[in-house]
């Protein structure tokens, strides 16, 4: 009951300018505006384990992290179930998992490369919570969950921070999300581009000037 709700940012919603929060600085020229701050993040992850925790009752869940993008967010939302386990009646038994994807995007055939830090068999049998930073198309994330029923898992849950929203198109929607996003490039949060802002803690915007400054 409590999935498919989220926090809808809508497309003129450009929520605080960046010298109300503290940036890096050699961030302060990249960027556009704060669009979610760290702090509010951290609430909503509190919410989605609490979410989480109540459908599971107590039924043991493998997290997988889909790094590298969903590190934060992996080891924040698991911190937040942690804690809940340690202080309510329902508790979930937890298991870690990693994998990383890789995208074709040059091949028609769209082929996803899926690398495991184990063998993805052992993932058997096993309710799986996959956890990723954002969706955006949702074409990796329906092509991994076609990876990952082939190793035959009890059930497979999906929980993403962001999604954005994209007219036009039928947006794939995870079991928990935490925000739907206009359909603008984001960082921060370990979310990168070309690998930088990872080291950013707020959800922000990238200008022009950064996009040309980090594009490799
Ligand atoms: P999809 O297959 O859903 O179209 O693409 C998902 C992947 O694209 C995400 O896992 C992420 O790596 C990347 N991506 C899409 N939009 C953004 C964005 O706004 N910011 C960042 N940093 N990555 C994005």
């Amino acid at each position: 009951a409590s999935s498919q709700k989220y926090i809808v940012l809508d497309d003129d919603y450009t929520g605080y300018p960046l010298d109300m929060f503290c940036i890096p600085k050699h961030y302060e020229d990249s960027l556009e505006h704060v669009l979610i701050p760290a702090g509010l993040i951290d609430d909503r992850i509190e919410r989605l384990a609490r979410d989480i925790i109540q459908d599971f009752r107590n039924e043991a869940l493998t997290g997988l992290c889909v790094l590298k993008g969903g590190y934060k967010f992996f080891t924040d939302l698991l911190d937040k179930i942690k804690a809940l386990n340690r202080n309510s009646e329902e508790s979930v038994p937890l298991a870690v998992d990693f994998i990383r994807v890789k995208s074709y995007t040059d091949t028609t055939s769209g082929e996803l490369q899926v690398t495991g830090i184990d063998n993805l068999d052992h993932l058997k049998g096993k309710n799986v919570l996959i956890v990723e930073d954002i969706i955006d198309t949702g074409k990796t994330m329906k092509r991994l969950l076609d990876v990952l029923q082939k190793h035959n898992p009890k059930s497979i849950k999906v929980a993403s921070l962001l999604t954005k929203r994209r007219p036009g198109i039928g947006v794939y929607k995870p079991d928990y999300m935490g925000f739907e996003v206009p359909n603008k490039f984001v960082v921060g949060y370990a979310l990168d581009y070309n690998e930088y802002f990872r080291d950013l803690s707020h959800i922000c915007v990238i200008n022009q000037s950064g996009i040309e400054k980090y594009t490799s």
